[in-house]
């Protein structure tokens, strides 16, 4: 696909970010997206949002879902978003993201759907698919195109959803006259992927993986601590960083590296042993995460807060949503 953004505007940059409320936030979330986000969002236009729609689509707990919902928001404040600088708001409390969702499945074909990968493996593996699993990727791409985001950050799982946005906004473009920008994939240059501790070949994931490989934002020290010591590793004598040969080291490695910005292979030359390593690498993701549990729990004694905040965010986030979806009911022929 060779599409160009089709609305142009000028810097900064517009970027989006979903987090989905299906589980507790861990460090693989933080390193790989919460942190690049808060980092960024000096020199972006930053709009994170709670995919809550997204959390129905598979099997939920109704109150999970809010209680989730709320929790993640908390973290990402703690974590460092400026809500007076970034748009922090829940899905579903704007309606036009499924209002979208509609007139863009009048620009889909049912195959494109069935194509997507990560479709098919879900509902392989389950019982009961919902048909919205099916439809989940046309309303990410009414998340995307909601806002006009030129740039979107996604992992390797997200990239054909990513094209799929793309393919579904340059057929609506070319079919009713240029109505959305056409967003561009942009990965990480170090793409940081923390796998599970105790098993270092599959990622860290909210519900993927054991309780025992998964470092939550919220886990104490001494539960961080049991967590690393026990990491599996190898039958190597030496700390070397090799991801292909060694995964479990190089995980350890990585996350170290992550904490104390330093490369991986120089940090491998200053342990002599695992044991000294996984002390090290405790050490670090303790320090990381202590300042953000103490503005956790500072924000968790306040949630009118936190509830204001998404309600402004919302309310901030309406003027251009309105605006997009007025745009494509109008090309698609429902307003004059
Ligand atoms: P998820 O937890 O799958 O809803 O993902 C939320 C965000 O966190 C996405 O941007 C993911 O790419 C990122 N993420 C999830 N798990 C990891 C991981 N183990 N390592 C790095 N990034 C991750």
């Amino acid at each position: 696909m060779t599409a160009t953004p089709t609305l142009t505007r000028t810097l900064p940059k517009r970027r989006l970010t979903g987090l989905k409320p299906t589980g507790h936030l861990h460090l693989g979330n933080l390193l790989g997206a919460i942190r690049p986000v808060v980092d960024a969002q000096y020199q972006a236009e930053t709009i994170v949002f709670l995919a809550d729609l997204h959390a129905l689509t598979v099997a939920h707990e109704p109150a999970r879902v809010r209680e989730l919902t709320l929790e993640q928001a908390t973290m990402l404040l703690a974590a460092g978003l400026d809500p007076d600088r970034a748009m922090l708001y829940v899905q579903s409390q704007l309606p036009e993201h499924t209002e979208l969702h509609f007139l863009l499945e009048c620009a889909t074909g049912v195959g494109e759907a069935q194509r997507m990968i990560q479709f098919r493996e879900q509902s392989t593996a389950q019982q009961h698919v919902r048909l919205s699993l099916l439809t989940y990727p046309v309303l990410m791409t009414a998340d995307i195109l909601l806002h006009d985001a030129e740039e979107v950050p996604v992992g390797e799982d997200q990239s054909q959803h990513l094209e799929l946005a793309r393919d579904v906004a340059t057929r609506f473009n070319a079919r009713y006259g240029e109505t959305f920008t056409v967003p561009r994939a942009v990965h990480p240059e170090v793409a940081t992927r923390v796998m599970e501790l105790s098993d270092p070949t599959s990622k860290m994931g909210k519900t993927t993986s054991s309780d025992a490989g998964t470092i939550f934002l919220l886990d104490p020290p001494d539960v961080i601590r049991r967590k690393v010591m026990r990491a599996v590793t190898d039958s190597g004598r030496t700390v070397v960083y090799d991801p292909q040969t060694r995964p479990g080291p190089a995980n350890l490695l990585e996350i170290l590296s992550a904490c104390v910005d330093a490369p991986p292979e120089v940090l491998a030359a200053e342990y002599s042993s695992y044991s000294k390593l996984k002390r090290a690498v405790a050490e670090a993701v303790e320090g990381l995460l202590r300042p953000i549990q103490l503005r956790h729990a500072e924000l968790t004694r306040d949630p009118g807060f936190v509830r204001r905040v998404l309600a402004e965010g919302a309310e901030r986030a309406r003027d251009n949503a309105t605006d997009t979806v007025h745009r494509a009911k109008r090309a698609i022929g429902l307003l004059t």
